[in-house]
């Protein structure tokens, strides 16, 4: 007898404009095939004014959940249901997931971040970390790193509203002790930090050669040196902080990491994250 075979796929996604060099989809899908999974991963332009029509969509579609990436993370908040306490805090949800008929705004971009530190053998409780950028990243990088324990967060960023402002949110919402620093020219390195987070544009393709402007011998060989930017992951900055003997870590880990957190999220199912990183470096062509 003809055994039922169910042919509808579970659907997630990425909506954002410009995506179509995200390459998250990539690292999901491997992750379902080698689980044997029918699930989809679809990469899909939607426009500032579409977003609403597209989670209404989701919805009535029966997503599994989908991400977010510029210019909607803060946008999608009033259209869900729910937000977790780290959404909450960080004030922008990159990954929903649907539980029970509601869609839960999460953010996992922090959580990639951390997984990635500790997966290089760096624990961030009661460190100091000094923070370039008060973006979106900077915002679920620092928040996450006070919910871990950071002592002391330094941000440093271009325009001061939102440095300032990013300083006394971490303050405000989390144990940590955050300040703004504001970016002046050839800035040193404060000498008690541990951990220096590059989480601005700067070395993001198409601009690989672009470097923060720092004084690079207030780095010192202690420091770890960590990028978010991923898809030149050896940024200019890495390699100015490898030369000085910094321990450096690539915003590699931290996309994998987010995307498998999504997988789990999404499927309830632990992520095959030797697999995800494999096909991440296969397509950027490293060495996984
Ligand atoms: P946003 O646009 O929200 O923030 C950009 C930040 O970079 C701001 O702080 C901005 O400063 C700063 N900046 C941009 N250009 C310069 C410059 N020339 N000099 C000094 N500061 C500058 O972007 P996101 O936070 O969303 O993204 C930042 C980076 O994080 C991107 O490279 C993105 O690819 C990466 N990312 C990596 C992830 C991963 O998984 N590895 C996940 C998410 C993001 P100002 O406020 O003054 O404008």
């Amino acid at each position: 007898m003809r055994q039922e075979k169910i042919y509808r796929a579970e659907l997630t996604a990425c909506f954002g404009d410009p995506v179509d060099e995200n390459p998250t989809g990539v690292i999901e899908e491997a992750g379902f095939a080698a689980l044997g999974l029918n699930y989809r991963y679809l990469t899909v332009r939607v426009g500032k004014q579409c977003l609403e029509d597209a989670v209404k969509g989701a919805r009535a579609m029966n997503f599994r959940g989908f991400n977010l990436t510029i210019p909607h993370k803060v946008a999608v908040i009033p259209m869900l249901d729910e937000l977790t306490e780290a959404a909450g805090l960080i004030g922008a949800v990159n990954t929903v997931f649907s539980q029970d008929g509601k869609l839960i705004g999460e953010n996992t971009d922090g959580k990639g971040f951390l997984t990635s530190l500790r997966e290089n053998g760096i624990d961030p409780s009661g460190k100091t970390v000094t923070l370039l950028g008060a973006g979106g990243a900077a915002r679920a990088v620092s928040i996450e790193l006070a919910l871990a324990g950071a002592g002391r967060i330094n941000i440093v960023n271009r325009s001061e509203t939102r440095g300032a402002e990013l300083a006394s949110s971490v303050s405000e919402k989390t144990e940590a002790t955050a300040a703004y620093i504001p970016w002046t020219r050839q800035l040193r390195i404060p000498e008690e930090t541990d951990i220096l987070v590059q989480c601005t544009n700067i070395g993001l393709f198409p601009d690989v050669t672009g470097k923060p402007d720092l004084d690079y011998d207030s780095l010192r060989p202690g420091m770890v040196a960590a990028d978010v930017v991923f898809n030149r992951p050896n940024t200019p900055f890495l390699q100015e902080a490898a030369r000085r003997g910094l321990k450096t870590v690539t915003g590699l880990g931290m996309l994998v990491n987010q995307a498998a957190l999504n997988f789990s999220l999404w499927t309830g199912m632990d992520a095959p994250v030797d697999v995800m990183t494999e096909a991440l470096a296969k397509e950027f062509g490293l060495d996984p």
